[in-house]
């Protein structure tokens, strides 16, 4: 049997009045257990972070119920904590202090709190930096101060909104292991956590159970078991597929994906090229599509307010639609939730949605396993071109390394060496 932590009750979240008033979270309802990891996922603005405030009992919800190990909340609940993207430290305090001083509300002695910031410090690997001041330290090493403070209070339920986004990928990926060994192995008193994230495979990486949501108005769509023993590879083949359908489901997408996408050089099938466009005037598209709120576009119109020709427009469509961004029926485009978070995300962020788009499609799949089997994972283009060569004439084998590595770079999938006519996979791809 497993024990309720929390529950929401077909909650409703209205904000402004008169005729600005409107409903940013409609009757939600979700249960999180005890030993539960559960990621919330959803384009910006649908409601996350307002759920995660009416949880902790920073904000009270329109209507509805918020029950906390069976009662109903009233103010604010003691038993959670909410970590949020970029940590606010106190600038003129020690690492050990501005963690030491969380526990200082809780009433703990001086001696006991410095001995347990110490320790907290250890766990998330910041032994030796007790005595330094937060500007003296990188974002990441911030965020795991942000982390420590967190735990420090002991929360049964930590709440994170986005607590990777503002990192690098390399720290937020340490972080992000370090944060599943402290849950994992029990080394925190967390009774479950309950994190917002754009990014899938980050979602499938952590969480038990996905839950994702869609706006105007926010809503709960879907929920997405993953039941993946720790730690897991990213590169197992059940770990891509809870990634595809999670995708599919942020992407909108009904029809059975092989017809959609094509398939991969060497397979039965067609293999559909990828249309030349830039990443730039994607992201132009996108973001005027997210341009006051979500709605059906007529094709025809957005020629003239792109100021591009229908070529490049189609060429456009084409790439958001093979990407999961967009959506086309009867001459109009409309975003699908992965779209509208891509349109809203931060440069880095829009990398990650990006990367994880982008690596399903059938051509760029086809390459990332050569690159994987090559060796040193490394290949001349000049062997992509011959392997190539059996699907597409010359000229467009050409065109479509070019797209490639142009969509293969900006993904941060893989390096191209100019001078040598190579490509070589990024660290971890
Ligand atoms: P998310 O975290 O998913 O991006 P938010 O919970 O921040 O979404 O916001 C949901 C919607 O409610 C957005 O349209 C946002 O502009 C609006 N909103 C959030 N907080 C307030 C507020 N305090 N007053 C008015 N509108 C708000
Ligand atoms: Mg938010």
């Amino acid at each position: 049997m497993t024990e309720a932590l929390l529950q929401l009750e077909h909650v409703f979240q209205s904000y402004g009045a008169g005729v600005r008033r409107f409903t940013a979270v409609e009757n939600v309802n979700l249960n999180l257990s005890v030993g539960e990891f559960v990621a919330l996922l959803g384009p910006s603005g649908c409601g996350k972070s307002t759920l995660l405030r009416i949880i902790a009992g920073l904000q009270k919800a329109t209507q509805g119920k918020v029950l906390y190990r069976g009662q109903q909340l009233e103010g604010v609940n003691p038993h959670t904590s909410i970590i949020f993207q970029t940590f606010a430290l106190f600038p003129w305090l020690t690492v050990l202090e501005n963690v030491s001083l969380a526990l200082k509300a809780k009433g703990v002695e001086k001696h006991e709190r410095d001995k347990k910031a110490e320790d907290l410090l250890d766990r998330v690997g910041l032994d030796g930096f007790e005595s330094a001041y937060p500007r003296e330290l990188s974002g990441g090493m911030r965020q795991k101060v942000g982390f420590a403070r967190a735990m420090a209070v002991e929360p049964e339920l930590l709440c994170m909104d986005e607590p990777f986004s503002a990192l690098d990928v390399l720290s937020a990926e340490s972080l992000r292991g370090e944060l599943l060994e402290l849950w994992t192995e029990g080394k925190i008193p967390t009774k479950a956590i309950l994190m917002v994230s754009h990014n899938i495979e980050e979602a499938v990486f952590l969480a038990d159970r996905i839950v994702v949501m869609d706006k105007e108005p926010g809503r709960i769509i879907a929920e997405h078991k993953i039941d993946l023993p720790h730690p897991r590879n990213r590169k197992s083949v059940e770990f891509q597929n809870h990634v595809d359908q999670v995708y599919a489901v942020l992407a909108g997408q009904t029809r059975p994906e092989k017809e959609e996408l094509g398939t991969a050089p060497g397979e039965v099938g067609i293999t559909r090229h990828l249309p030349e466009v830039e990443i730039s005037d994607l992201a132009g598209l996108l973001e005027n599509l997210a341009e006051g709120g979500n709605q059906k576009h007529d094709i025809y119109l957005l020629e003239d307010k792109l100021g591009i020709t229908s070529d490049q427009l189609l060429k456009l469509t084409e790439a958001a639609e093979l990407l999961g961004f967009s959506s086309i029926a009867k001459g109009d485009i409309e975003l699908t939730a992965l779209g509208q978070a891509f349109a809203d995300a931060s440069i880095l962020a829009r990398k990650e949605i990006f990367a994880s788009c982008v690596r399903r499609i059938p051509l760029m799949r086809w390459l990332l396993s050569m690159l994987h089997s090559a060796e040193d994972r490394r290949l001349k283009i000049e062997v992509i071109l011959t392997a190539l060569s059996l699907d597409f004439s010359t000229e467009e084998a050409e065109k479509q390394i070019e797209v490639l590595i142009k969509w293969g770079r900006y993904g941060e999938l893989f390096v191209y060496d100019d001078d040598q006519e190579m490509i070589e996979l990024e660290e971890g791809r």
